[in-house]
């Protein structure tokens, strides 16, 4: 999963808290609680007796709702839950839509058998099968997002993204591997669809995928599409890897000659890094729309990767995109493969535990970068670029101070990815991009002690290149991942680790920077993709001069803690309205920024809080400050070897 935010529906839980002061009564007086429900049956590493078959109907693009029809094999006279997926994989939190499930209804040989919600499992429902039944016949809807606000929006008139945990109940009790199914897709007419699901058989819009265990199903989404490319980008590989690609439009298909010779470079760079691949055949399913919802989700032999419709067609423009498939493609290896022993689970309905996700993400994150400088789908100064303003996001983290970067990793759980009104003093996911740090601190280490003869590509080709060709999951846990760098540079990683994890306290971790030859610096013009950020955003990104970002219209979009904007009360959602008496614009607010620098006005703005306006003025005259790496000739010019393609 990429660090890019998903709009997600959020709902506010109402709780009663009760008073501890003055209740001084006998406490065997007050209610007892009641006994909680029966448990629900705990997955068995056994074969599920039956295969599953499934169902889905895809073609009712104007209600946006999926219908699933669904046979679960039973025994006659047991009682069964049937589980609808809440921990899902790459999610790495309870994000199952139970919600959005509808018109649930159950029938045995004809007749309907009545089902209850567990109470306390909300994603179980008990079902007692009746004598004589051999099997459920299960119908019932995903009613999947109209509007963005309801979650994310995966049916357009023109394309759509199957994942299969929201289309499908599975038998309690078994580990998901034991479980098998044969799934169907029924698409609009004419439309073509890709995944990593093998096709069995096509009839009219019907595609019938090959028996596979439920475990690798929820593992392998379809998108399917009215306009539809697919491109080889390993010809004559050991393994296919292919780039399927649906657009809102089919003039957004059309891919340069050096656009795919970038993502075939990828390919072969991540071979060159892990050697290895842990897949029978891999596909990027690229979805280009501003109408579906934008997605980066990982799989071991595929990766939902949805983004905006001009990623090809306006290539200069959208570099934040482009280590989107560096980064889900490393997954396949980081994440899938090589997963930590505590995020795996048995099925999608057992809590997962994210204490290693400094790992999964942040060296995805890392290498994301690095694949991406290293194939071309980055320059190297834009990912220069990049990597500084990581570097000033982190240094400027006031969080830090409080909240130890592992705490975050609970972050996907305790947070869900809902907006928050003080990012940097509350911290968020940080372990991506704090992680990413890390990492190059690593890296450089090992390059500095072993007199770069080696570095952390040691360390990916030796954790992540084990079994070749496997795609078994491979657990570890922190000692494994200590040991395996100590195989590649001895060193007191342990020690390392714990610091940038536990530790707290101001200043980020910059020391792969500076052995890497750069330093971190500020300037008073942006980089060029600062500014390509700021203008596809239509806003003014003013964080390191301001304390703020405003969005195109005005409004505060996010505010620096301990800031000038802090200190003058500024909060998101505040509006600005006029700068220096005029109405605002990103540019007119920028331009103000700047010439204050060489005045001693003050620059005024009216704001907008809710109903009330206010005048603030800002005696402030340090002129804009945007972040930048600047080359430090007394170092050995490391990052540049590290972005470097390898040969
Ligand atoms: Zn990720």
């Amino acid at each position: 999963m990429p660090l890019r935010k998903r709009v997600r529906t959020f709902v506010f839980v109402c709780c009663a808290f009760a008073s501890s002061a003055g209740i001084a009564l006998a406490q065997s007086a007050g209610p007892q609680p009641l006994p909680m429900p029966a448990q629900i049956a705990a997955p068995k590493d056994v074969p599920y007796a039956g295969t599953l078959q499934l169902d889905v109907d895809a073609t009712d693009l104007d209600r946006h709702i999926f219908n699933v029809r669904e046979t679960v094999p039973v025994r006659g006279g047991e009682p069964i839950a049937l589980l609808y997926p809440q921990w899902l994989p790459g999610e790495h939190s309870p994000g199952g839509q139970a919600d959005m499930i509808a018109g649930l209804t159950i029938s045995a040989n004809g007749a309907p058998v009545a089902w209850t919600r567990d109470p306390v499992d909300v994603y179980a429902f008990h079902v007692n099968v009746p004598a004589g039944a051999t099997a459920l016949d299960v119908k019932f809807q995903f009613t999947s997002a109209i509007e963005g606000n309801e979650g994310r929006i995966v049916m357009t008139p023109d394309m759509l993204n199957v994942e299969w945990p929201s289309v499908a109940l599975y038998p309690a009790g078994y580990f998901a591997r034991q479980i098998m199914v044969a799934a169907s897709i029924r698409l609009p007419a004419e439309w073509q669809l890709a995944t990593a699901l093998e096709t069995a058989s096509t009839s009219g819009d019907t595609t019938k995928f090959k028996t596979v265990s439920f475990d690798t199903l929820v593992d392998s989404p379809i998108i399917a599409g009215r306009y539809f490319k697919r491109l080889d980008l390993d010809p004559g590989g050991k393994v296919p890897v292919h780039l399927d690609i649906v657009a809102d439009r089919p003039e957004q298909l059309e891919v340069k000659p050096e656009q795919l010779d970038a993502h075939r470079a990828l390919v072969q760079q991540a071979y060159k890094l892990y050697g290895s691949h842990h897949y029978d055949h891999y596909d990027f399913l690229l979805s280009l729309s501003d109408q579906m919802g934008g997605q980066g989700l990982e799989h071991h032999q595929s990766s939902e990767d949805g983004t905006a419709p001009t990623y090809f067609t306006d290539w200069d423009k959208n570099t934040d995109s482009r280590d989107l498939l560096p980064h889900e493609y490393t997954h396949s290896w980081n994440g899938k493969f090589r997963r930590p022993a505590d995020l795996w689970t048995p099925n999608f309905n057992v809590p997962m535990r994210d204490s290693l996700l400094w790992v999964y993400e942040g060296q995805t994150q890392y290498w994301g970068f690095v694949l991406a400088a290293r194939s071309g789908m980055l320059s190297k100064q834009q990912t220069l670029d990049a990597i500084a303003a990581t570097a000033a996001l982190y240094d400027h983290r006031a969080g830090r101070e409080w909240r130890p970067l592992e705490d975050t990793t609970n972050d996907p759980i305790v947070a869900s990815r809902r907006p928050l009104p003080w990012r940097s003093w509350e911290r968020s996911e940080d372990y991506y991009s704090e992680g990413e740090l890390i990492w190059l601190d690593a890296d450089t280490l090992i390059r500095e002690k072993s007199g770069d003869r080696k570095s952390l590509d040691d360390f990916a080709r030796q954790f992540f290149g084990v079994n070749d060709g496997s795609y078994v999951p491979d657990t570890y846990q922190f000692d494994d991942v200590v040991k395996a760098l100590n195989a590649v540079q001895p060193y007191d990683w342990a020690a390392f680790l714990r610091a940038r994890l536990d530790g707290d306290g101001p200043g980020a971790p910059l020391d792969g920077i500076a052995r890497g030859g750069y330093k971190l610096v500020y300037m008073d013009t942006p980089t060029d993709s600062w500014k390509a950020s700021e203008t596809r955003r239509h806003g003014a990104d003013l964080t390191y001069s301001l304390g703020m970002v405003v969005a195109g219209d005005g409004r505060v979009a996010d505010v620096l803690w301990d800031g000038l904007a802090y200190k003058n009360d500024f909060t998101i959602g505040s509006y600005i309205v006029a700068v220096n008496g005029v109405a605002f614009d990103p540019d007119r607010l920028t331009a103000a920024v700047k010439d204050a620098a060489h005045s001693s006005a003050a620059i005024e703005l009216l704001v907008r809080s809710g109903n009330r306006f206010r005048t603030v003025k800002l005696d402030y005259h340090d002129g804009l400050r945007y972040p930048h790496l600047e080359r430090d000739a007394n170092t050995p010019a490391r990052l540049d070897q590290i972005l470097a393609p390898k040969n």
